[in-house]
């Protein structure tokens, strides 16, 4: 797949300086701050020299607390931790979050807000950019500088580079595939930063939140590797034909230690739940090893997949567009290789 860059901007328009003070809308689970949040970080630090990264984590109870000392350790470039402790963030509804975005930018005067473009993010950050009266800009994978963006368009078939011309905060949603915490900043914080709490008592008062109301959570089993961060990706296509059929591909994912994804066709005809979704409106992904059995390959798909290192396909049709993208192809019925490969491969 081809790609080229769309300079939306002359490059005759300087950049302007001014001080950066960036805020990171922190996703937590379990007591620890998610690998895309510390993306994120790393992407912040991307926005120029002496910028101060505050944060934000909202919740309530132990888990809050226990993601406070995970926050407060993460990374070296967290200079403060912001704490919202209310049950009204026992669970991330966006109109909460927005709203606390909200106070926390009129307090803080963040030049920048950035968060990870998972559910968590695509869900609050558009809606805290309406309140703040500012345009988001979503999708980005590289940061040139404060103002300089760029983010693919039209599927991933073309890259733009956008310059942030509006006023601050200039609020971000990256892609956490293409900020990868680095090794050097694993576990390696000299010193801690500030924890500071939020007072949430104007959003307790306030009657225009709430209309969302969490209902119930179901999530997949936890023993299997994050899609959004899995080194290895085993997808299921269409092609599999039934729910049954589909622990095919769990069971192999189970033997290399693997995500389960899915293509759009397959979570629609109810094989598999939509978070196991890859693609421009699923997950984003970039593994080591990508394997697709019975996936076409349809533009769509193909751009949530497009960073994998390594791309495998079976389809048992020659033509089919997955193979214009796989580095390795192979032509044959998944019924057949897949048990095939289920026997072969030894047991994790
Ligand atoms: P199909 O296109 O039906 O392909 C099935 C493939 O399986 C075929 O190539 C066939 O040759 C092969 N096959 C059949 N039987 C066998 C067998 N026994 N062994 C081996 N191979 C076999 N799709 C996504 O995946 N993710 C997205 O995020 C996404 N977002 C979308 C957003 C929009 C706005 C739109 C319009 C579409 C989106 N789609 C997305 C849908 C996308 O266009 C395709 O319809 C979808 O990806 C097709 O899924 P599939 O490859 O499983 O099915």
């Amino acid at each position: 797949i081809g790609a080229f860059r769309n300079h939306s901007f002359s490059s005759r328009v300087a950049p302007y300086s001014r001080s950066l003070k960036t805020l990171v809308l922190a996703e937590h689970d379990g007591g620890s701050v998610k690998a895309s949040t510390l993306s994120a970080v790393e992407a912040a630090n991307l926005l120029g020299d002496g910028n101060s990264i505050s944060l934000l984590l909202a919740g309530s109870g132990p888990s809050l607390q226990e993601a406070a000392q995970h926050a407060a350790s993460c990374h070296p470039s967290i200079s403060q931790v912001l704490l919202a402790d209310s049950d009204k963030f026992t669970y991330p509804l966006a109109e909460q979050w927005a709203k606390l975005v909200h106070v926390v930018q009129q307090k803080g005067s963040f030049s920048h807000i950035i968060t990870g473009s998972g559910s968590f993010g695509k869900n609050i950050l558009p809606r805290a950019a309406a309140l703040l009266d500012v345009s988001p800009i979503t999708d980005v994978i590289e940061i040139s500088g404060s103002n300089l963006f760029v983010r693919p368009i039209y599927a991933g078939n073309a890259l733009s580079t956008v310059r942030y011309t509006g006023s601050d905060p200039c609020m971000l949603i990256i892609r956490s595939t293409s900020f990868p915490l680095k090794p050097a900043s694993a576990g390696s914080v000299s010193n801690a930063p500030s924890v500071d709490k939020v007072d949430t008592s104007s959003l307790d008062e306030d009657d225009a939140v709430g209309k969302s109301k969490f209902i119930s959570i179901s999530s997949q089993d936890t023993e299997r590797p994050d899609l959004g961060n899995a080194r290895v990706v085993v997808t299921g296509g269409r092609a599999l034909k039934s729910a049954e059929n589909f622990k095919m591909i769990e069971k192999l994912a189970e033997k290399l230690g693997a995500a389960v994804g899915a293509t759009r066709a397959a979570v629609d005809a109810g094989f598999v739940p939509n978070e196991l979704q890859v693609g421009q409106t699923g997950k984003i992904v970039a593994p080591d090893l990508y394997m697709a059995f019975g996936v076409s390959g349809a533009i769509q798909h193909l751009a949530g997949i497009r960073d994998s290192k390594v791309i495998v396909a079976v389809n048992k049709d020659a033509d089919a567009p997955i193979f214009q993208v796989a580095d390795y192809g192979l032509v044959g019925d998944l019924f057949e290789v897949i048990p095939e490969l289920l026997e072969k491969l030894p047991d994790k």
